[in-house]
């Protein structure tokens, strides 16, 4: 099912989204992990691509073991960053092949090394050169892309990330996923934003359940996420126990999701990150709300 279709039907859904293995040897464990989140039955399941695309042939073999067996639409994310025309045009065959339907076209992150090389050769340098490549190529893929309510870090202010951003949706994509926030009033004044520029594809807030303090941190570095007051004092009462800190990052995300419902979002997508346990107990929580 394209994820466009979905997203037209009226009523409160959860998604969640897991990552591929790094190595052989664990593909298995993921995969397991990756069924037992199929089994609760989300609207659809993201699976992510790993930077550098060396383990790309495990996103879409865990895509389409979900779709296949669990009847779970899935979204397999694609990078592009330094990819050659011809690496890109294989990716999207493979896509194909795979009988995969949603694709989520991303730019990747720059390593320091892409930093420092001549991105004057590259033939992607943004993520609408991904989203360009899939539409000559003719493949009738439902596209989705990436956005950021508190900015993307590279940009030098949020006219111009929303001006980008505006680029990708009339370039051809579908749907946008938020970075994770932790702050719903972000997510609204984004939102505010970007409709007043024009852009009204169905934005999917993603919400990042922290289930252990090792994550703040990690979680800031990769996102450059705002911390509410609210979170700290949290992590720095139950920071040090496992078990509450788990306990009480699956309460702020739960509060997080009911506030984004009540504020009249349909669809939330859930950073499970390969955690059957955290994506079971936000959705029991929220049982009789996505009834
Ligand atoms: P782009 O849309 O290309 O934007 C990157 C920057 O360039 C922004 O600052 C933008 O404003 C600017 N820009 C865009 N177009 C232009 C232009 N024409 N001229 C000048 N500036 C421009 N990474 C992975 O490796 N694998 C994943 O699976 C993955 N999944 C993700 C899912 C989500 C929902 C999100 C939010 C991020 C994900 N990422 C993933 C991380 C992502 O690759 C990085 O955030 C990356 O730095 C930017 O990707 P993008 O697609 O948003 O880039």
């Amino acid at each position: 099912m394209k994820l466009s279709e979905l997203f037209s039907v009226p009523g409160l859904s959860l998604s969640f989204e897991v990552f591929p293995p790094k190595t052989d040897t664990a593909f298995q464990s993921v995969k397991t992990a990756t069924e037992e989140i199929a089994k609760l039955r989300p609207s659809f399941m993201s699976v992510t691509y790993g930077a550098g695309g060396g383990t790309s042939r495990y996103t879409l073999e865990i895509a389409k073991n979900i779709k296949e067996h669990y009847q779970v639409p899935t979204l397999a994310h694609l990078t592009c960053v330094s990819s050659t025309k011809e690496t890109v045009k294989t990716k999207i065959e493979e896509m194909k092949a795979a009988g995969i339907q949603n694709v989520m076209a991303l730019r990747g992150d720059l390593t320091p090394e892409l930093k420092n090389s001549d991105r004057g050769s590259w033939d992607f340098r943004y993520a609408i050169d991904l989203i360009h490549a899939i539409k000559e190529s003719g493949a009738d893929f439902c596209i989705g892309a990436a956005c950021y309510p508190e900015i993307h870090p590279e940009s030098a202010n949020q006219a111009d990330d929303i001006r980008h951003l505006k680029e990708k949706v009339d370039a051809g994509c579908s749907f946008l996923t938020t970075q994770m926030f932790f702050d719903n009033n972000l997510l609204y004044n984004f939102l505010y934003k970007i409709r007043e520029a024009g852009i009204t594809v169905p934005v999917i807030p993603g919400v990042m359940p922290i289930t252990n303090a090792n994550q703040v941190e990690r979680a800031i570095h990769l996102s450059g996420s705002f911390m509410p007051q609210r979170f700290k004092s949290l992590v720095d009462k139950f920071g040090h126990s496992p078990a509450a800190m788990k306990q009480a990052g699956i309460a702020y995300a739960t509060d997080q999701i009911i506030d984004l419902f009540a504020n009249g979002i349909c669809n939330v997508h859930v950073y499970s990150m390969n955690k059957p346990d955290v994506a079971e107990k936000i959705q029991s929580n929220l049982s009789d709300i996505l009834g």
